[in-house]
């Protein structure tokens, strides 16, 4: 089968990451329409190849060695935002802050939640992303699932959602989303994304590259409610470093790029925090951060 338009080889990948780290993929492509979608995923199906969809890349730690497959991000079509009546309808690849303010704009209200979450919908459906309470399945209608077998309408309840994930593989790209959303004043709806802003930024670093919470917060009991940044802070993990890694000063479970840092930094830098915190709590904490690529998890990960 011939190489599709547009698609190119060897491709840097960390640069589409909140990051910055990692190496190329084999493949690279910016599907603009379903149709350049289709082709793609049919291409890819029959050259074998595995395929990586890339959001923002605001929680995705590429491989070093890059990634051995095809990686497409969406773009045009795929990214737009439409209102339709009640609903905002999104490509996969939108913005979801872009969404939130012209979901204010329009005077429609539900999805506020999303201001503050640098994600896509696409990639905000694949990890069921949340902030400050907002519920991601309560306002998702349904979403457009693109394979290499073809398109299918799916909705929330059939996602498998769970905290930070659901049943997405890695061949499913959600290509388009609807957010059955609620009227209000605009005016109210702004100053809310203005007051969750401002939440933000007292709480976060910003202006750092990262990619957000690196691990999940913990289930288990010997937590005792607390969250994997309040664990690894009393683990005496914030400020510490790996290279050009750092846990945040300001946030402890936000891993800092702190100038050329590489993903085996990153890595090494999260088993050192794991690690710290199994020793002083007993608790294993999972990574929140997807991996592109095959990640080389240093020799202490496992515990
Ligand atoms: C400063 C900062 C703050 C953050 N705050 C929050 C927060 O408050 N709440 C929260 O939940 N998260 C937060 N995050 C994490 C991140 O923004 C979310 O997980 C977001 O949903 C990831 O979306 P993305 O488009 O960047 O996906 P990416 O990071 O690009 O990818 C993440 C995963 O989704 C998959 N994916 C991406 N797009 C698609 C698609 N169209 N179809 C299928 N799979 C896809 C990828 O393959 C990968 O497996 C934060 C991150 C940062 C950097």
């Amino acid at each position: 089968m011939k190489l599709p338009r547009g698609v190119q080889p060897d491709f840097p990948l960390g640069r589409l990451t909140t990051v910055r780290t990692g190496g190329t993929a084999d493949w690279f492509a910016r599907p603009t329409t379903e149709g350049e979608l289709s082709e793609l995923l049919a291409w890819a199906h029959e050259a074998d190849l595995v395929l990586g969809t890339i959001g923002s890349g605001s929680n995705l730690l590429v491989a070093d060695d890059g990634f051995r497959g095809l990686a497409i991000k969406l773009d045009g079509e795929l990214a737009g935002i439409e209102r339709e009546g009640e609903r905002l309808v999104c490509g996969g690849g939108a913005r979801l802050p872009s969404a939130s303010a012209k979901a204010a704009g329009w005077g429609l209200a539900g999805i506020e939640f999303g201001v503050n979450i640098p994600g896509t919908a696409g990639g905000a459906v694949k990890m069921n992303a949340n902030a400050y309470g907002g519920q991601l399945a309560e306002v998702l209608e349904w979403v457009d699932v693109a394979t290499a077998a073809g398109s299918d309408r799916r909705r929330p309840e059939q996602l498998g959602f769970a905290y930070r994930s659901s049943n997405l593989g890695p061949g499913e790209v959600v290509a388009q989303v609807s957010f059955h959303l609620h009227p209000d004043d605009p005016a109210s709806i702004k100053a809310r994304l203005e007051e969750m802003r401002g939440k933000r930024r007292e709480a976060q670093p910003s202006g750092i590259k990262t990619f957000g919470s690196t691990f999940k917060n913990p289930e288990d009991e010997r937590a005792e409610g607390r969250s994997a940044g309040q664990l690894l802070e009393a683990a005496g993990c914030r400020g510490l470093r790996h290279g050009a890694a750092r846990f945040s000063e300001k946030h402890a479970n936000f891993v800092e790029n702190t100038g050329e840092a590489t993903t085996a930094e990153v890595l090494e830098l999260m088993a050192e925090g794991r690690r710290r915190v199994h020793d002083r709590f007993g608790v294993v904490l999972e990574p929140e951060v997807q991996v592109l690529g095959e990640a080389l998890w240093p020799e202490g990960w496992a515990l």
